[in-house]
């Protein structure tokens, strides 16, 4: 089976968690300072601050930008819970508008149109499957309608738009470095921002709001990364460029191989943008079928996301009943993630490319190929 996500962790991360483990500083330390260091360069931004997740990055995000109980905070529904979670942690409150179909991210005319909204605090962004948003018509609506913009990057880590990387374009950027990302340390997480007074915060909130010891000034949480994380994180952002040509490399080698069938939509890469592909999605009528057919072919695959938020059944409770957002629940149904992976062999990639093929050709016939 080739399974659809492997994450990449080698003999340097062992030795590297090793020594941390015999330094006996296991907690918040030196190395969690210089995995910040190192992120903010990377992303070339001026601040960063590690946590313990993606979701609790998101959460002190929202939280350091000034979401408070009650604001709205417009947002995708075709995303990981996570994302509308962090808003709800804050008191706040979602407001999900529709995607493009063209990138299934964030729709810029939609946002617009909510942010007409009275309440609309904050808005935040997410670069599904690695591919940046809009992100020139975004920040300008934020601009305008006076909007705080938040990025949620843990699928975007490198990815650029005009450029610029994800993370930069708001108050603040949030990242994941959660097993199945395009660098991992196991569960953590890191907030990036260009804004001293954002970056006070956030190093008060993830960490009992604690400026020195036992003194705290305001209510915050312990969302610090550990010590053996950032000793990984730290190696995994040293194989992170090659690691993502070679996840550019093996998108390009799908699309090339399969751009002929009709019926199967590929991704694509929107104009000025570096997308990382966290995932390679593609959309097709058959998804159970062609999911079902490359299982038969050892292709192991998986749906991001099979349900949008909205229609979750925590969010059907809090009563986010009236939505009707057609594209989101559209791509639900449709959309099938293949394996792209750095880990992937070439002999793989023919496989994978074959199986397809042959779903077109053969198994249900004109399926892709008219
Ligand atoms: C993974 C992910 C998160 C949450 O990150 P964790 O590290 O799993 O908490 C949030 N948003 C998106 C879009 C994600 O893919």
């Amino acid at each position: 089976m080739i399974p659809v996500v492997k994450p990449l962790v080698g003999e340097e991360e062992q030795n590297a968690v090793r020594a941390v483990l015999e330094s006996g500083q296991l907690a918040s330390g030196e190395m969690v300072n210089r995995f910040e260091t190192s992120f903010a360069d990377f992303v070339g931004a001026k601040y960063a601050v590690a946590t313990s997740s993606g979701t609790t990055a998101l959460h002190l995000a929202l939280l350091a930008a000034g979401v408070q109980p009650g604001d709205k905070v417009i947002t995708t529904p075709f995303t990981f819970a996570a994302t509308a979670n962090a808003i709800l942690f804050c008191g706040a409150i979602p407001v999900f508008v529709d995607i493009e179909p063209a990138t299934l991210n964030i729709d810029p005319l939609a946002v617009e149109a909510a942010a007409q909204m009275p309440g609309v605090k904050a808005l935040l962004v997410v670069h599904l499957y690695g591919t940046p948003c809009d992100m020139a018509s975004l920040t300008t609506i934020a601009k305008d309608k006076g909007l705080v913009l938040i990025e949620d990057c843990a699928q975007a880590h490198g990815a650029t738009f005009g450029g610029r990387q994800a993370g930069n374009f708001g108050a603040a950027g949030a990242f994941s470095f959660y097993a199945t990302k395009n660098m991992t340390t196991g569960e953590g997480g890191m907030v990036v921002s260009n804004r001293e007074d954002i970056y006070h915060s956030l190093k008060l909130l993830v960490n009992h709001g604690s400026p020195s010891r036992y003194r705290h000034e305001i209510l915050g949480y312990n969302y610090r990364l550990t010590e053996m994380a950032a000793a990984i994180g730290l190696i995994q952002l040293q194989k992170l460029p090659l690691w993502t040509k070679i996840r550019q490399n093996n998108a390009s080698y799908l699309t090339g191989e399969l751009k002929d069938l009709k019926k199967l939509v590929l991704p694509q890469e929107p104009q000025g943008c570096q997308c990382v592909y966290h995932q390679y999605t593609v959309r097709t009528e058959s998804r159970d079928a062609l999911a079902e057919h490359l299982k038969k072919w050892c292709v192991g695959t998986a749906i991001h996301y099979p349900t949008p938020v909205h229609q979750q059944p925590l969010y059907q409770k809090l009563g986010f009943v009236n939505y009707r957002l057609p594209v989101a629940e559209k791509a639900a149904e449709q959309v099938l993630s293949l394996p792209v992976y750095p880990a992937l062999k070439n002999e793989e990639l023919r496989h994978i490319v074959a199986a397809l093929r042959k779903f077109g050709d053969e198994e249900i016939r004109g399926r892709f190929l008219t």
